[in-house]
């Protein structure tokens, strides 16, 4: 947090108070702070200035313009003009000081796993509310209460962006975060929604479409660690798998001790989680695809593991078949157990 806000209480006393509030301003510009809060504008003759409706009094033909450059405003129907701080204290009708604390707070950089948690409550509520996404977790096999377990929810698509703009979250930020496109539309549209959480903090949400979209999606940041790793990494040994739909029906089997990547690929911090302690034996289940990518990918990471210390085993399943197709195929917790058994180190 910038120094600013550290002496807020008392920044009138302070004798940098006036570049601390330019600072503000500029970090706030005046124009940016008035479309956040969708006031609509045209340019208005120099490439500076803008006119549109006036915020601060009715009128229905534009008298309220601003000067970008000079970051002050004028309205030739009620007269009033200013900076920002003017503004805020005449739209809120607030005292001046108490106009400084609101755009600080309006500055202050909202927690990113608190609105990640935010978007996932949303999401968890249009489960229950679109019949569509739970269709969709029972052709995979996925049932109560595995589901709540996981923390899983449902994407629409048009909804979410104003439900986080009510609460405050800017354009801004939110596209900044993924959650949105440039538009102003949502990212994750007919997608069946996992979150991804480090030490109990959601770190990311990963998207699985359930129309024609491409099928995985994650937002635009680190995919963190290992899935559940807090949980998993006790167990004497782990199952690995490409995808979270795979670890729930694993979870659902009793095989609790599945963690998945996301994918094939390991991160480095990922790869060090699995290989921390050379005693727990890892099992790869990836994908038994027809042009083997992931019985390659298996075979790869298994011999990355062996050179770290770990004994690593390639679990083979019918051809064409992840875990996830497996037990919906009516796999049982027996079967999976043979193929774990067969299982050979490398
Ligand atoms: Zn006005």
């Amino acid at each position: 947090m910038r120094p600013f806000f550290s002496y807020a209480g008392r920044w009138r006393e302070t004798r940098t108070v006036g570049e601390d509030l330019e600072r503000l301003k500029q970090r706030l510009p005046l124009l940016e702070y008035l479309q956040r809060h969708n006031w609509t504008a045209r340019p208005a003759g120099t490439p500076e200035e803008f006119v549109g409706l006036c915020p601060l009094h009715r009128e229905t033909r534009p008298s309220f313009y601003v000067n970008a450059r000079k970051n002050l405003f004028y309205c030739h129907g009620c007269g009033s003009g200013g900076d920002l701080i003017r503004f805020i204290e005449l739209s809120l009708d607030l005292p001046f000081r108490q106009s400084i604390t609101h755009l600080e707070r309006e500055l202050a950089p909202a927690s990113t796993s608190q609105l990640l948690e935010q978007t996932l409550a949303f999401y968890q509520l249009q489960l229950h509310r679109d019949s569509e996404g739970a269709r969709y977790l029972e052709q995979r096999g996925l049932r109560h209460p595995t589901i709540e377990e996981l923390g899983i929810g449902y994407a629409p698509g048009g909804n979410l962006h104003r439900h986080l703009a009510t609460l405050g979250y800017s354009f801004h930020l939110l596209l900044e975060i993924g959650l949105i496109n440039h538009h102003g539309r949502d990212a994750f549209c007919r997608r069946v929604i996992f979150p991804c959480r480090q030490h109990g903090q959601i770190v990311n949400l990963y998207g699985r479409s359930i129309g024609a979209a491409f099928p995985h999606r994650l937002l635009p940041r680190s995919k963190g660690g290992l899935f559940a790793w807090d949980s998993i990494s006790r167990f004497s040994s782990v199952i690995l798998v490409e995808g979270v739909f795979d670890l729930a029906v694993l979870w659902q089997a009793g095989f609790r001790n599945t963690t998945c990547a996301i994918g094939t690929h390991l991160t480095p911090p990922q790869f060090h989680q699995l290989s921390d302690r050379p005693d727990r034996p890892v099992y790869i289940v990836f994908d038994q695809d027809e042009n083997q990518a992931g019985q390659q990918a298996a075979h790869q990471l298994a011999s990355r593991l062996a050179d770290a210390g770990v004994l690593a085993r390639v679990v083979r399943l019918p051809l064409g078949h992840d875990p996830n197709s497996y037990f919906v195929a009516g796999a049982t917790a027996t079967d999976f157990t043979v193929c774990l058994e067969q299982a050979q180190p490398l």
